[in-house]
């Protein structure tokens, strides 16, 4: 089974699929993390991604559709969260394909609802781990050793997308090129909105609620 989380950036949908991999059989899938692995380990692909990240621009489809294709045909009997894709018309689609090529089904796409001044409060002051990915920030969730990941104990920094300059442009990107699948899939009766605003423990409880009904 597959789920999406959609949103904003900075609308907690890293934050809420954390809280699904430690609380259900949800592995979450994020293809910014995929990326960011790639850009540590100076991969071919990493450095290629990373011109486009770091301003805060999307990866081209069909490097991330590639991403996305060999990573169903190897996990896709187990149960899977979307986070940060698909991100485009032309992704959609092709997830579309991949599910029915895959024999899978999409249960249900949850858009994190959020206004913009609080994605650049929560942007700004967002921090991760270099190496696991855990996030954390400034305002109220430090890590207990300053600068040191709890889960891991390697360097927590801040992205370098999560800069004043490419989070304006991430959210153009967004409006642009995001936002018109939330018709796709309110077309297709998988939409349903859920409170980005709140903590990512209720939104989590918010979702699986209404997944119970989808079943
Ligand atoms: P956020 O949702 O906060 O922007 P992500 O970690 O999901 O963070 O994505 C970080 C960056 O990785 C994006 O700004 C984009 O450059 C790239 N990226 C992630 N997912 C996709 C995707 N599906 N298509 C294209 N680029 C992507
Ligand atoms: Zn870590």
């Amino acid at each position: 089974m597959i789920i999406l989380v959609f949103g904003k950036p900075g609308s907690g949908k890293g934050s809420v699929a954390e809280v699904f991999s430690e609380r259900s059989s949800f592995k979450h899938v994020s293809t910014g993390n995929i990326f960011r692995k790639e850009i540590a380990e100076k991969t071919e692909l990493g450095l290629l991604a990373d011109s486009y990240i770091k301003g805060g621009n999307l990866v081209p489809d069909e490097i991330t559709n590639s991403i996305v294709e060999n990573y169903l045909k190897a996990n896709g009997k187990e149960d899977l969260l979307l986070d940060g894709y698909p991100r485009t018309i032309p992704q959609a689609i092709f997830l579309d394909e991949a599910v029915k090529r895959h024999n899978l089904k999409i249960m249900g796409v949850f858009d994190l609802e959020c206004e913009d001044s609080l994605v650049i409060e929560r942007l700004s002051s967002r921090r991760v781990c270099s190496e696991c990915g855990a996030i954390y920030n400034t305002r109220n969730h430090n890590p207990k050793i300053p600068g040191v990941c709890d889960e891991c104990h390697s360097p927590v920094i801040q992205r370098k997308d999560d800069s004043v300059e490419s989070i304006t442009n991430r959210l153009k990107v967004y409006e642009r090129d995001t936002e018109p699948l939330i018709n796709y899939y309110k077309e297709r009766k998988l939409l349903y909105k859920v409170d980005g605003r709140a903590d990512s423990d209720v939104v989590f409880e918010e979702i699986t609620g209404i997944l119970a009904k989808c079943n």
